[in-house]
Formats: C-alpha cells, sequence, structure tokens
C-alpha cells in the first residue's frame, strides 16, 4: 500500500456525512496526485447497543452496507487505471459488544481491503455509554460522570488498550484510529499529560508495536476549532516513529473537498 495516499475517506453513506459522491472523493484525490485512497465508512453500531447522540446517527445503517460494497466495487472498477481504491470500514469498538463486532467482520471480511478500528464511545462506571466527540457539552457531561478530565483521558486510553487486546476474529482490523481523539474538544477541557499518562501511551503504543497494528495519522484534528492538532498529537507521533509503528495519512473527510486536507509525508516519515 502507498504511503501517497489518504486512508481514512468516508462517504455518501455516512448519516452525519455529505452527500459528496463516491466519484467526487476519487476526483479530488487524483488531482492532488495521490496514488490509493480507502473508502472506510463507519460501519454499522453493533446490534443491542443504543447510539447515546441526539440523531443515532454515527454509524452507518446495516440496510446500507450490500449498497455501500457494491458503489465502492463499481468504482474501484471505474478507476482501476488511475486510482487504487480499498474497500473499507472504520469499525467502532464498544466495549462489551465484541461478539456482534466479530460477526459483523466475519460477514463482511472477504470484501474488505483495509479497515480502521477506532473509540469513539467509552463507557462509564454505571455502564452507560457517552460519544466522546458529539459535542463540547457532551464532552462536559463525559467530564462530571468521570470526575475529571484526566479520567476522561485514563478511560479513553485504556478503551484503545482493550481494543488492541480484544479478539474480534480474524478480520480485526489493523489499524487504530485517530489516537488522541480525547483531545477534540482541548481549547474548552485543557489538560496537561502527567507524567503517568505518558507512561500509559507509552506502554499503549508498546503493545501496539507489538501487536502489528499502524496508526491513523488523522489531520481531521487540525481543523477541529477546539482541537488544532493533528491526531495523534505531535509527541505521541514522535513516540510512535520512535517504536517504528506502521503510519498511514488520513484526512477523515465527510466531504470531498477534505481529501488529502493538511498531507505532509514528513507526518509519517
Ligand atoms: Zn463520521
Ligand atoms: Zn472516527
Amino acid at each position: 500500500m502507498s504511503n501517497l495516499g489518504d486512508f481514512h475517506i468516508h462517504t455518501p453513506f455516512c448519516p452525519h456525512g455529505t452527500t459528496d459522491s463516491l466519484s467526487q472523493y476519487a476526483e479530488k484525490a487524483c488531482a492532488l496526485g495521490l496514488t490509493a485512497i480507502s473508502f472506510t465508512e463507519h460501519a454499522p453500531l453493533p446490534n443491542g447497543f443504543i447510539d447515546p447522540t441526539p440523531d443515532q446517527d454515527s454509524g452507518m445503517s446495516p440496510d446500507q452496507v450490500d449498497a455501500y460494497i457494491q458503489a465502492v466495487q463499481a468504482i474501484k472498477e471505474t478507476y482501476k487505471n488511475r486510482l487504487t481504491i480499498h474497500l473499507g470500514f472504520e469499525v467502532d469498538y464498544i466495549e462489551g459488544f465484541e461478539e456482534d463486532i466479530s460477526h459483523f467482520l466475519d460477514t463482511y471480511g472477504d470484501v474488505i481491503d483495509d479497515a480502521i478500528l477506532s473509540v469513539h464511545m467509552l463507557k462509564d462506571h454505571t455502564g452507560k455509554f457517552h460519544c466522546l466527540d458529539f459535542s463540547s457539552e457532551a464532552f462536559g457531561e463525559l467530564v462530571t460522570v468521570f470526575g475529571s478530565v484526566e479520567a476522561v483521558y485514563h478511560a479513553y486510553f485504556q478503551t484503545i488498550e482493550r481494543s488492541v487486546c480484544s479478539d474480534l476474529g480474524k478480520f480485526k482490523p489493523s489499524r487504530i484510529g485517530h489516537i488522541t481523539l480525547v483531545e477534540k474538544f482541548k481549547k474548552v477541557y485543557p489538560y496537561t499529560y502527567s507524567q503517568a499518562m505518558m507512561q500509559q501511551i507509552d506502554c499503549l503504543l508498546s503493545l501496539i508495536k507489538k501487536e502489528g497494528y499502524s496508526l491513523d495519522v488523522n489531520t481531521a484534528g487540525l481543523f477541529k476549532p477546539h482541537c488544532g492538532t493533528l491526531y495523534p498529537n505531535p509527541t505521541v507521533l514522535k513516540l510512535a516513529k520512535e517504536k517504528q509503528i506502521p503510519l498511514r495519512l488520513g484526512s477523515d473527510a465527510h466531504q470531498a473537498s477534505d481529501v488529502g486536507r493538511r498531507f505532509q509525508l514528513s507526518l509519517i516519515e
């Protein structure tokens, strides 16, 4: 897989995205001179999981999956001489729903070229789930429920660790999505990493390396008004490079004009 690609792109099948067509995304990638892209639409959330966001639109509707696969397979064929297109998903790791997630992956694994495993949902001590990146107000509720900003960070990185260790079957995604997404509202809820937290992240990165995962180097955070930082943040990215974890660029585009935004090879080399 060439590094000159955008390996985290959403599509019109995203219920909270735009209606930009697959070919608009592909055209933008070609115009930028990228050689490969991955469409990584949010996989449907597990059966029985209640999406805590107000519009319950975090994942693709299950009845759209076949249409999504057909559409990506068709565009793959159309662009085959100009652009390598991977069919993929961004799969949510949700604590306690491993069986259902594995079932989804087993069902579609044969056609998946590339996939990302992300944490957007955090479970609190009562068993209730919260969406980490929905809004600064929702993040504020998380801080109240967990007791402090640091406790939210701790729970987030712990959930990522669980995602890395989880058994999701043979089609488990091999790339970890936006590993510092917890910083999305850091201008509203500032946090300075403690030594203990950096230690936790260092262990997590060592685990990621040992288990053979790669990292999504996601430029979306640079454009979030309350963040302004790459995911992973520069310190974590430097650590990941020192540990020689494979890195893949991703824009997390939810509209075609965002493909490849702020990409530089230096981010992953
Ligand atoms: Zn999305
Ligand atoms: Zn995501």
